[in-house]
Parts: structure tokens; sequence; C-alpha cells
């Protein structure tokens, strides 16, 4: 390692970045078919921004042709213990660990900031970008490429000292940094825990994983209503998931040595009540916002639904009635569905299907009908 790596090295952990790695740039020619038939097989969904500019994806030196390094640094969050709670009896939702406290983009680019101003420093005139998780860049191959662990087949980085449970950032640099000699070794084995666990069957052999059927995707990114036949599956998710997380073996320290976090499991009929100042107050610096008002109490809704607590059907109801997104409603509609058995939740359904303006909404409406005796 160079001085100049050394230095940045102990800049970077002195910011808390647990884990430095360097790597040259160069065309991730190895990614190039697989990322082609990835875009070809429609993956990208509702994530257009993994479709454009895919050759600058695969070499970073497009984005300015000064660029010849890469520093990749990796920053640590809790995965708090999930709170001994029973989610059905106290209509609660979950929500991923990164996605606690303040927004990661914000805070985690600040201190990769002060590093590459240490870069900058030391080697005055110096180009730097610095991103997290927003340039166009494939943070985890990098990240394996300048040593910081191995992509695993839950398709995280993995590092067997810090798990999975940490955020990427890069700086992207003209400055020369050597390659590591030697790959980090894969440490998945003959395991299989994340593919056997997964809710939803969304990771596949070959480190794949289908964003259309993952919960991350389908809660955060995913805009319009949720297809009929997942809804079940997401259970009380309602931003994100970590089940492929919490399930390795390579977390089990992380997992036990943290606290026990309520914010992990907020009150379903809370969030379902928000109205658009209440849902900016919430989650104006939180990373949650990334849902937006609609996508999230979208969520709370099938999780209400899910819960089979007949307690959930006042909330869906209230919804239902005077919720202003037909998106909401729509979901509610299907929520109330859940609950066929019951007089309150039909006559609901009924009131709603009288003055509902939106056709889709009004059609999930008739369908929950449907499942009514
Ligand atoms: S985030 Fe959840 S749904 Fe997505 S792959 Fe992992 S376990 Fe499956
Ligand atoms: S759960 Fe097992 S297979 Fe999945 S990423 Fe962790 S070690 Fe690899």
């Amino acid at each position: 390692m160079t001085p100049l790596a050394r230095h940045l090295e102990s800049i970077a952990s002195e910011r808390g970045f647990i884990l430095t790695g360097f790597a040259s740039l160069h065309r991730l020619d190895e990614r190039a078919g697989f990322f082609s038939r990835w875009l070809a097989g429609g993956r990208s969904a509702e994530m257009g921004w993994l479709a454009k500019a895919p050759e600058k994806r695969l070499d970073p030196r497009l984005i300015d042709p000064r660029l010849r390094s890469i520093i990749m640094l990796a920053w640590p969050y809790t995965p708090p213990r999930i709170p001994d709670i029973d989610w059905r009896a106290e209509l609660r939702g979950r929500i991923a660990a990164y996605a606690l406290g303040p927004d990661y983009h914000d805070t985690v680019k600040a201190r990769a900031g002060a590093v590459a101003a240490a870069l900058a420093v030391a080697r005055p005139g110096s180009v730097t970008r610095v991103y997290v998780d927003t340039g166009p860049v494939f943070e985890r191959e990098w990240a394996a490429a300048a040593r910081l662990g191995w992509f695993g087949r839950n398709t995280n980085l993995l590092n067997r000292h810090h798990g999975s449970y940490f955020f990427l950032a890069e700086i992207l640099t003209d400055a020369e940094f050597d390659a590591p000699a030697e790959p980090y070794r894969e440490h998945c084995g003959t395991c299989r825990r994340c593919l056997d666990l997964c809710p939803t069957g969304a990771l596949a052999d070959g480190y794949l994983l289908e964003p259309r059927l993952c919960i991350s995707y389908l809660t955060i990114e995913h805009r319009g209503p949720i297809p009929r036949a997942m809804r079940p599956q997401l259970g009380a998710w309602i931003f994100g998931c970590d089940v492929c997380q919490e399930v390795c073996p390579w977390n089990s320290d992380a997992a036990a040595a943290a606290p026990v976090n309520d914010a992990l499991a907020p009150s379903l009929a809370d969030l379902l009540a928000l109205d658009d100042d209440a849902f900016r107050r919430r989650f104006a610096k939180s990373a949650m916002r990334r849902a937006k008002r609609r996508g999230l109490l979208r969520n709370a809704a099938i999780a209400l639904g899910n819960s089979g607590n007949p307690a959930a059907i006042a909330p869906l109801a209230a919804a239902l009635a005077s919720e202003p997104e037909a998106l909401v409603r729509a979901h509610a509609a299907w929520a109330l569905g859940r609950f066929a058995a019951s007089d309150d939740a039909r006559a609901a359904l009924e009131r709603a299907l009288m003055r509902e303006p939106d056709a889709d909404a009004r059609a999930e409406i008739s369908l929950a009908l449907d499942q009514t005796p």
C-alpha cells in the first residue's frame, strides 16, 4: 500500500468507516453480459436509472476520462434487535434497519467528502467525485474489486468480520492506486439460507435477485399497485426487508450485539392516518421518504390486511372513506376484503362502492366484496 493510500485509510477510519479499499478503474467486462441480459429481462423494472448510461456503469472512466481509480468505503449501521412484539396483535409494521435514523445518503456522503478533501490536500488539484448510492457506479462490484468483501448469494457485499450491515460510498479519483493483488475469497460455501428463507423466493442460484419479487423493491421503488399475488407475502414489511441479511450466518454477531429498537415497528394505524404535512414532518430527514406518502400508506394498508386482526378494520375503513389517494384506497379495500366475514368490513366496502370515483379502486372494492359471504 502506498503512503497516500495508508494516509487515506487512516482518515477514513477516523471518520468512522470500517473498511477502505482501492482499485484501479477498468471496464467491468465480466459484468457486461450479465448486465445486458438483466436489462433485457426487464429486471430494472421501475428502477429506470439503472438502464440509463449502461456503458458508464460498466466503465466509470466514461464519466470523466481523467479518472483512474476508485476508493471504496464501508460505513456500518447497527441492525437493532427486533422488539419482542406480536406484529399482528399490536398492528405494527416492520421497516428495514438501514432506514432507521437520519438519511444515510447525507451522513455518509459528508464523511466520504472529508476523505476526498484529505486526498485533495495531499494531492492538490485532484479530481474527485463522491457518491453514496447515487452515481452510475456498480458499488458492490467495485467494493469486491477493492477487496472489501465478497458478493454473497443474497447479492449483498459480505465481509467476514463485519457481515453485510454497512453502506458503501465511493470516491472516484484521478490519483493512481494499485488494485489488490488477490480477490477476497468467497465464504458462502454450501450455505443457502438466504435463498431458502427469502419470503418471496426472490433469490435464485447464480447470485440472482428478481426485483419484481423482492419486498425491498416492491415496498420502496415500485410506485403503482402491488401485484395482488404478492400482497399476502409482504407480511408486516412496510419499508424494505431484512430477512436475507438477518438469516445470514455472517451477520449473527452484529444482530446479537445491538439493542432492541421500537422504531423498527411503527403503528400501522398511525401511518395510515398521516396526511401530507404529517408525513413530511415525520420523514423529512429519513430514507423512508423515498417510498413517498402514497407508497408507504399503500404498504401499511397491506400489512393491516395481512394482520388478520379485526382491530385493523376501523383504520382501514377510515382510509377507504377519506384517504385522498386512490392507490391507498384501493389497497385499503383489498385489505378489508381479507376480513370477508366481518359485517363492519363489508359495510365499509359497500358504502365506499357507492361513492368511489376511481375505476381501479372501484374494481378493488368489487373484488373485495366478492370475497364476502
Ligand atoms: S430483501 Fe427480502 S424479499 Fe428481497 S431478496 Fe432479501 S429476503 Fe427476499
Ligand atoms: S445466508 Fe449463506 S448463502 Fe446467503 S449470503 Fe449469507 S452465507 Fe451466503
